[in-house]
């Protein structure tokens, strides 16, 4: 008979990864029943609840699409119903993401002008201005902004690039990636006047991954309508055709009773407190950090205080130490699970994502897991860490 070599560890998994989050029991319990055909109007009932508290998170009263895929079918459906095949489009550097979405876009014919960062500063908004000062033939159809660059912990100004395509008189259409900061940090779409916002279930929507979503001004609506980009499955016209006016095939009824309980409690907890508990949570995650980096130990890698992420933060490693060797210790030791560095960053650092569904003990659990970590593997770091973020989250 087979038996298992390693016991499955006792106690709660924690999860402090930026994506996907923990799931509230609530938002659990909702979607456990069987199928409901998406007609009936039993289901039509919630679709609808669920549809309206996006609209409330988005803060928009303009239009919402939303598909069966993760966060990359937004991407994709935000590109292809906006523009034409050899269109310009600029895209901020902010790290994996927006390498990601710039990589797709070139996949589909676009022609990508980027402005540059050091991903650990990200880019100087006087650059997108002149860029778009610069484009007095109106080149450019786009600008393309990851809201909060999950894979380097760092959050860009959205009023200060709005204020910046303003300041140029500039008609590109203003595109952002909120799938990490949308239901986390303050996030106004119409407010910021964003054409087409693209965000997904799994991070402060605190849902399972699998369903994304477009917010879509009346502006892009009118632009969708001339763009000739190839799309089907996205297509936004072949949605506004359909009963619900979303969703090419099936819509994911399960899905959707959780979202309607994650927008209620959103909605219960109130917005604002929201983002304060994520703020205030961050700010004792980047405290305790501060006391690991004395001792040349691991360090914020963000090094624009004003950019810091509420959602995630992301810890350089010293040099000659791998970040996944420390979360294999964390996870195999302390069963707790945290991210790890993307593309360029693979080792080099790690992330603790704090956002969706979480309070003080279950980050001090996570930040302690880490600090026991560092002393196994004998990493070099500042004692006290998680006494700092201790001191902070009780006020002293
Ligand atoms: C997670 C994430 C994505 C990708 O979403 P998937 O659901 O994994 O396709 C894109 N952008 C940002 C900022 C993200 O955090």
């Amino acid at each position: 008979m087979p038996t298992s070599s390693t016991p499955k560890p006792r106690g709660r998994h924690f999860f402090a990864n930026p994506g996907p989050t923990n799931i509230p029991d609530s938002v659990l319990r909702a979607m456990d029943r069987g199928s409901i055909d998406f007609n009936d109007p039993e289901f039509v009932e919630v679709y609808e609840a669920a549809f309206a508290g996006v609209k409330r998170v988005l803060r928009t009263n303009q239009h919402v699409f939303m598909y069966n895929a993760s966060g990359h079918g937004a991407w994709e459906a935000s590109l292809t119903n906006l523009l034409s095949p050899g269109d310009t489009i600029l895209v901020l550097e902010s790290g994996y993401f927006s390498d990601e979405w710039a990589a797709m876009a070139r996949s589909h014919g676009l022609e990508v002008r980027l402005i540059e960062a050091d991903w650990r500063r990200g880019v100087d908004i006087a650059d997108v201005g002149k860029a778009l000062a610069t484009d007095t033939e109106h080149a450019i159809k786009a600008v393309c902004v990851v809201h909060n660059e999950t894979a380097t912990g760092m959050m860009l100004p959205l009023p200060a690039i709005r204020d910046a395509i303003d300041a140029a008189s500039h008609p590109a259409l203003f595109l952002v990636d909120t799938i990490s900061s949308l239901g986390s940090l303050e996030f106004r779409m119409d407010d910021w006047k964003i054409d087409c916002v693209v965000g997904g279930s799994q991070k402060g929507l605190m849902l399972p991954t699998g369903m994304s979503f477009t917010g879509v001004s009346d502006k892009a609506l009118a632009a969708h309508r001339q763009a000739k980009l190839h799309r089907f499955y996205f297509d936004w016209t072949m949605m506004e055709k359909r009963a619900q006016k979303s969703f090419i095939g099936t819509i994911p009824v399960n899905i959707f009773y959780g979202l309607r309980e994650s927008v209620r409690l959103l909605d219960e907890e109130g917005i604002d407190n929201v983002t304060a508990r994520h703020s205030r949570l961050a700010e004792a995650t980047r405290r305790a950090v501060k006391v690991w980096a004395g001792n040349n130990g691991p360090q914020l890698f963000c090094l624009t205080p004003d950019r810091y992420s509420d959602s995630v933060t992301a810890i350089l490693m010293p040099e000659g130490f791998n970040g996944d060797a420390l979360r294999k210790t964390v996870r195999e030791r302390f069963n707790v699970s945290l991210g790890g560095g993307l593309g360029k960053l693979g080792g080099k650092i790690f992330r603790i994502g704090h956002l969706g569904d979480l309070n003080e003990p279950m980050l001090l659990g996570a930040l302690t897991a880490i600090e026991m970590a560092l002393r196994i593997d004998g990493i070099p770091h500042g004692r006290g860490g998680v006494e700092a973020a201790m001191a902070f989250l009780a006020g002293e």
